[in-house]
Parts: C-alpha cells; sequence; structure tokens
C-alpha cells in the first residue's frame, strides 16, 4: 500500500496491480486525476462526466472508476508550494493507470516542463497517438476518412533528451576541442551543440509496445519510420533494432515487407503482421497519398513528434487529438492540446481531446464496452451538429455548445 504525506486516497476503490506483464484492473480501479491548469478544470469535469456515465450504462453498475484527484500545476504550487509534489507521482506509481489534463509550464524555476518531468521519472518511454476522423469534423483534406493510423513515439532519447550546449559556453567549447583534438572532427566555432542518443534498449522496448498493439488490435501493419539514409548510426539503427526485436520476439506472428516480396509473392501470410520502414520524408508524402497503407507508425523522438501534429491537422486538427505516455510500470492518458488560458473558467473549449484520452485508457483497462460506447456517443453529437467554438466556427449549420453542455449531450448520445 502507497503511503502518502498529505493525500488520503478514495475510501472505496481497488488498485489496479500487474501479474505476468499484464494488469490485473478490480471492478472499481482507483485512477489518480490531474485536473490541470487553464481550462483544464472544465474539461476534466465534462470527461469524467462522460466516462462515468458510459462505464456505468456497459457494465449496470458492477464496475465503476474511482477517481483519486491528485495536485499538480499551478494549483499545487500555489497551495503546497510544489509543482509537481512527490504524493502525485506516488500515487501514479502505485495505481499505474492516470488521467491528466493540461499543465502550465512553469517559466524560470529550474523546471523544464512537468509533463517532461512526469515523462522522465516514471520512465513512460512510448508516447502514443491514435489518429482517426470523426464524421462532420472539418478537415483541410479531401477524404480525410482514409487515415487512421496510432503512432508510438519514443519519448526518452534522440535529440529531445536534453544533452546541449549553448553557443560560446564554456561545455560546447570543451566538446569542440574534444572533437577536434580526440576524434579529428571539425566543428565550426561559436556552434551551440546537442547529442543524439538512440540506444537498442530504447528503441528495443519502444518498437515491442507498438509489435505488441498492433497484434492485440488485429491491426496489418507496422512502419518503422526513420532518417536512416542520412543518419546511419541513431535512425539507420533504429530500423535495424526494430527489425530484430519483430523477427527475433516475434518470428512467427510477422512478416517483413522484404520477406513478402522475396518468398510470399507479395501477399501476406493468413494472420501475419507485416513490418516494414520508410524513410521520415517519404513517411509525411504517404500519410497524405496513401493513407491506408499504414496502421501502427513506430518512431524516434523527433520524427514522432512533427509526424503525429501532422497527422492530427490532416483529420481536423489538434482539439480532439488523444494521446498517452506509457511505460512498464505506469501510463498516463492526457489531452494533447495545452491549458488555453484565455478561456480559463468560462466553460468554452472542447473536452474531445481529454475524453478521447479516456477512450484510450478505458481500452489499456480493458474496458472496450465503455470505450466503444464514448466513441458512440461523441459520433453522433458532432453527427448532430452539437459542438463547442472550435468545430461550430467552421461548421456551417452547427449549435454552439459549452463544454459542459458538449460533455451532456455526449453522455445523453451514449
Ligand atoms: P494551447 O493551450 O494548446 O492553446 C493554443 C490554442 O489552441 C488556443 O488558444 C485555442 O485556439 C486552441 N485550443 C487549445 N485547447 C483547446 C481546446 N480544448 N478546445 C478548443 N481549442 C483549443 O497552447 P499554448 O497557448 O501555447 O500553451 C498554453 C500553456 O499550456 C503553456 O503553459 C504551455 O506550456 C502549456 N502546454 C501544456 C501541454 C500539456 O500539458 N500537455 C501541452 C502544450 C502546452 P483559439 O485561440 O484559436 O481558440
Amino acid at each position: 500500500m502507497p503511503t502518502f504525506r498529505r493525500l488520503a486516497p478514495p475510501a472505496s476503490g481497488r488498485p489496479i496491480e500487474r501479474r505476468e506483464g499484464r494488469l490485473a484492473v478490480p471492478d472499481d480501479p482507483i485512477i489518480p486525476l490531474i485536473v490541470g491548469d487553464g481550462t483544464g478544470p472544465d474539461i476534466a469535469r465534462a470527461t469524467r462526466q462522460v466516462l462515468d456515465e458510459a462505464v456505468r450504462k456497459a457494465y449496470g453498475g458492477r464496475r465503476r472508476l474511482a477517481w483519486f484527484e491528485v495536485p499538480a500545476g499551478e494549483a499545487a504550487h500555489e497551495r503546497l508550494g510544489e509543482w509537481l509534489p512527490e504524493d502525485t507521482l506516488e500515487a501514479i506509481r502505485a495505481y499505474r493507470v492516470a488521467l491528466k489534463g493540461p499543465l502550465t509550464t512553469p517559466v524560470g524555476g529550474g523546471i523544464r516542463s512537468l509533463n517532461v518531468t512526469l515523462r522522465q521519472v516514471l520512465d513512460l518511454y512510448g508516447c502514443v497517438r491514435p489518429v482517426r476522423y470523426f464524421q462532420g469534423v472539418p478537415s483541410p483534406m479531401r477524404d480525410p476518412g482514409r487515415l487512421d493510423v496510432v503512432i508510438f513515439r519514443e519519448n526518452t532519447e534522440d535529440v529531445y533528451a536534453g544533452i546541449e550546449w549553448a553557443s560560446g559556453s564554456p561545455g560546447a567549447e570543451k566538446l569542440r576541442r574534444f572533437l577536434a583534438e580526440e576524434m579529428g572532427t571539425q566543428v565550426r566555432e561559436l556552434s551551440g551543440l546537442g547529442i543524439k542518443p538512440m540506444s537498442p534498449f530504447g528503441t528495443q522496448r519502444l518498437v515491442r509496445m507498438a509489435i505488441r498493439y498492433a497484434l492485440d488490435h488485429r491491426r496489418a501493419s507496422v512502419t518503422l519510420v526513420h532518417k536512416g539514409n542520412i543518419m546511419k548510426f541513431t535512425e539507420g539503427a533504429f530500423r535495424d533494432w526494430g527489425y530484430q526485436v519483430a523477427t527475433q520476439e516475434f518470428r512467427d506472428q510477422v512478416v517483413t515487407e522484404e520477406e513478402l516480396t522475396r518468398d510470399h509473392g507479395g501477399q501476406v501470410p493468413p494472420g501475419r503482421l507485416v513490418v516494414k520502414d520508410r524513410i521520415a520524408d517519404s513517411m509525411f508524402q504517404q500519410v497524405l497519398l496513401r493513407p491506408e497503407d499504414y496502421q501502427v507508425l513506430a518512431t524516434p523522438n523527433l520524427n514522432g513528434d512533427y509526424l503525429s501534429d501532422a497527422c492530427a491537422a490532416q483529420v481536423g486538427g489538434l482539439g480532439m487529438a488523444p494521446g498517452a505516455n506509457i511505460g512498464d510500470e505506469a501510463a498516463i492518458f492526457e489531452a494533447t492540446h495545452g491549458t488555453a488560458p484565455k478561456y480559463a473558467n468560462q466553460d468554452k473549449v472542447n473536452p474531445g481531446s481529454l475524453i478521447l484520452s479516456g477512450v484510450m485508457m478505458l481500452e489499456h483497462l480493458g474496458w472496450g464496452e465503455a470505450a466503444r460506447l464514448v466513441l458512440r456517443g461523441l459520433e453522433a453529437t458532432i453527427a448532430q451538429r452539437r459542438v463547442t467554438y472550435d468545430l461550430e466556427r467552421q461548421m456551417e449549420g452547427a449549435t454552439l455548445l459549452s463544454c459542459s453542455a458538449f460533455g451532456r449531450a455526449i453522455a445523453e448520445n451514449l
């Protein structure tokens, strides 16, 4: 049992456990909830209502989510003098699955970003972003429904590891001299320098997560996205290590694209998952031109950051894009947009991103029936053209709803 300095977990509700590498979920799991800053409280309220109603309806009251509100961000800083209290980290560690609204990134004060800190401290190495179209959402594409992908982005390595030195700093000069004297590599004077570490361990656990997901959800392919033609020992190695996981750990369940052409006449053997790779720049074209050829993408950190926002734009923007950060010990499901502070406490913004992250969370718990109900409710509400301001301003003949009214409409439509 976890011990907290200042928090009291809900009186009823039980922890999710982990047995033989899989989650063991009770009927009343304790779910830590970080409401978030700015518009966070509005969207968290609407999300809770929708998820609770879906679970009640799907399981006739047999199951329920035991929410456990935990402090983080501005509210925590004001009340407790800490941006990210240890109790909050302990709750997420102990209860394994959490839902999170957006958090303000403190300016100064030595904290890079609460989101980055959460990912690092809890080793949430996979950033998972499903991108699909909802009928009726305005999109720049002629046929946005053709794209339906889940992106697994490595979350801990690559140029995002934060190992860098400013132009002219003693660190940069020392490294530049080392490179010249010890490695025979010349770097221009006054260059800023950053390191791009990518390891077999970091790559393989991410690719493993993507392949397991594709197999569990019967997706047809996993594509390794890399820039290995240029960065051979990082991005090229990502591709090679990725294929190693596929062919060594999942041999009977996968076929590589090369094997497909060489040994199978281009026909996928029944039940096999196709593993292929694409150069990152080509991938940006592929999701526009041949989106139906891609189901699951596994990417290094930087490629995945760009690609997931580009894909989200194709289906109508970030307002409805869900996400999760998942590790072996814990998972946080979160809105992908920020706190939109100018709309705080106006009951105005779209809770869709957090609600859809809640859908991912229900699927992660194995509560697929409730997840499908939420999707149905959301689809029906958008089809009725009853939407929040961000969609209303782009849809002809739509009815403008507040954040809470949109949540209520989804709950009614479940
Ligand atoms: P933002 O909060 O995402 O807002 C930018 C714009 O996106 C808003 O002005 C609004 O556009 C639209 N938007 C955001 N959320 C929306 C929603 N739920 N419904 C409808 N429209 C929405 O980005 P920001 O202003 O750059 O960042 C604000 C703060 O959030 C910063 O402190 C930043 O560090 C933080 N942040 C946190 C996270 C996170 O916690 N994961 C992520 C990103 C940023 P319109 O003005 O056009 O209506």
